[in-house]
């Protein structure tokens, strides 16, 4: 049974979402600020935070960046009511897995918690598929239909990056710590042109432009 802890100050939100985890199989905390929020969720007995932005004492970006300094990996969902797009690529950039604005419907909330909690207990498999690609990490090979597809090494660790979150929007700026490693220093439209080179290299629909935000992984059809 997966843990949630849920941060969020406002009593009628928090008890409408601990109520439905909990009525879903979850087992649910609650976490009425900050500081007990980052307390809570670096003792490693969460499996997910549901984390508002707005919360008394430190606030939820603050929360988030603290944890991942130290390293914590907990899957971190966004609540916001706060949708622009500064804000999510600040959540972003912080380490958030997902966002949901409020006012939202618990579904929307739910389906996020069990995307987040599916793709975190991944394994870290060395073959992936991804529609008609087979990714091989050991052998560093990529098939497209059973064909071999020449990529380069930074187009190889690009697709890499988002084969392993699917599902994820991942930011100019994630993609370039993870494919380049956290001291590039170039511009991150450097990423859009090898979402390019592999969007012809194994079709356009692999990579989704997430407008304002970044990238996540296609649907995989390439009709
Ligand atoms: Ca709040």
């Amino acid at each position: 049974m997966s843990r949630i802890l849920v941060a969020e100050d406002e009593w009628g939100i928090a008890s409408f979402v601990l109520k439905g985890l909990r009525a879903n199989g979850y087992t649910a905390s609650h976490a009425a600020d900050g500081d007990t929020a980052l307390f809570e969720a670096r003792s490693g007995q969460y499996d997910l935070l549901v984390l508002d932005l707005g919360l008394p004492g430190r606030d939820g970006l603050s929360v988030l960046r603290a944890l991942r300094k130290a390293k914590v990996a907990i899957p971190v969902v966004i609540l916001t009511a706060r949708d622009d797009p500064a804000t999510l690529v600040e959540g972003l950039d912080a380490g958030a897995d997902d966002f949901i604005a409020k006012p939202f419907r618990f579904d929307e909330l739910l389906a996020r918690v069990r995307t987040r909690l599916r793709v975190d207990h991944l394994p870290t498999e060395s073959t992936l598929r991804f529609g008609d690609i087979e990714f091989d990490a050991r052998a560093r090979r990529v098939l497209l239909d059973g064909a071999p597809v020449e990529l380069s090494s930074r187009e190889y660790r690009v697709l890499e990056t988002f084969l392993r979150h699917p599902g994820q929007i991942l930011s100019r700026e994630q993609l370039l710590s993870h494919a380049w490693g956290r001291d590039f220093a170039a511009g991150s439209n450097i990423v859009d042109v090898y979402v390019r080179a592999l969007r012809k290299k194994l079709g356009a629909a692999v990579i989704e432009t997430v407008r304002g935000l970044g990238y996540r992984l296609g649907d995989g059809s390439r009709r």
